[in-house]
């Protein structure tokens, strides 16, 4: 049975093009095209947006984003092995879609597109994970982008929602706090992909702040959120330490006790913190 897009289900694409997944590149591919189309609609609107995939495989979510009604998808996926199948549905959607056989860790294809522009990614959980940091650190915000709706396993997604106090509660979470609201979409169960990973996954919906949620300088911030999580169970004036050479004086300037560890510390906090250091520099 063909689908809806007259293509041949994915199983068959898979057959015909011997795409056997690889675990090098971290290949657990969705099949179920019901499932891929409704990871579309959770990257919002997609009529009059461009959308950067990567990572698209034998293409399944593709289909979802193009039958979704993406005005430009531009897929970029390291395994020349997928480009033939992902030519047949470039085919079957003419002046749609745009393939680039090439690592998205070595590439920044934005420039390739035009605003609105949306990022849609089911990617090996490393790559994703690189990406996102990257994406949330542009030389200037707000960023190109305007969402960014990514396949993490479950833990990973847990980190980016987390709240204060919480186990998961990170540098991954402040940072995509900070500049979007993220927000956990769905849940998947192993037998989702083909072949099943070991872990439960997640689609992650970031939609990026025009300004962060509070004022601070990013480089200031980075750097503290590193060195706070780097050493989360000590003291904050001991694991700040590097950061200002009167840190204990600059905590109680934005009044948080020294004594505070960072797994209890707000955004808010951090934020103030950030600014604190900063008023001292200048
Ligand atoms: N999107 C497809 C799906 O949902 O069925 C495939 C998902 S599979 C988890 C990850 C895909 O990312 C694979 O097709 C793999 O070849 C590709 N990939 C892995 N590393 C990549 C990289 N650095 N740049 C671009 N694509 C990459």
């Amino acid at each position: 049975m063909t689908a809806i897009d007259g293509l041949p289900p994915l199983r068959r694409v898979i057959a015909e093009h011997g795409l056997s997944a690889r675990k090098s590149l971290g290949q657990n591919f969705l099949l179920d095209l019901n499932l891929t189309a409704k990871i579309a609609r959770q990257a919002g609107d997609l009529t009059g947006a461009d959308v950067l995939e990567v990572g698209p495989g034998p293409g399944g979510l593709t289909r979802g984003l193009l039958a979704e009604g993406a005005r430009h998808v531009l897929a970029v996926e390291k395994d020349a092995r997928c480009l033939p199948a992902l030519q047949d549905i470039a085919a079957a959607y003419p002046g749609r879609l745009r393939i680039l056989n090439a690592d998205a860790l070595k590439l920044d294809p934005l420039d390739h597109l035009t605003p609105p522009i949306r990022i849609v990614a089911n990617l090996p959980y490393n790559v994703g994970t690189e990406l996102l940091t990257r994406w949330l650190d542009p030389p200037a915000w707000p960023p190109a982008w305007q969402s960014l709706t990514l396949m993490f396993q479950k833990e990973v997604a847990q980190r980016i929602v987390a709240t204060p106090g919480s186990k998961a509660y990170g540098r991954l979470s402040l940072l995509c706090q900070w500049r979007t609201d993220a927000r956990i979409v769905m849940d998947l169960p192993p037998e989702a992909f083909t072949p099943p990973p070991k872990v439960r996954s997640s689609v992650v919906h970031l939609t990026v702040r025009s300004e962060p949620l509070f004022p601070a300088r990013a480089a200031t911030l980075f750097g503290l959120t590193a060195a706070a999580f780097n050493q989360r169970r000590k003291m904050l004036r001991a694991a700040l330490r590097g950061q200002a050479p009167d840190i204990v004086a600059r905590l109680e300037a934005a009044g948080i006790a020294p004594t505070r560890r960072a797994e209890e510390l707000s955004l808010t906090e951090f934020c103030a913190l950030a600014r604190e250091i900063d008023r001292q520099r200048t």
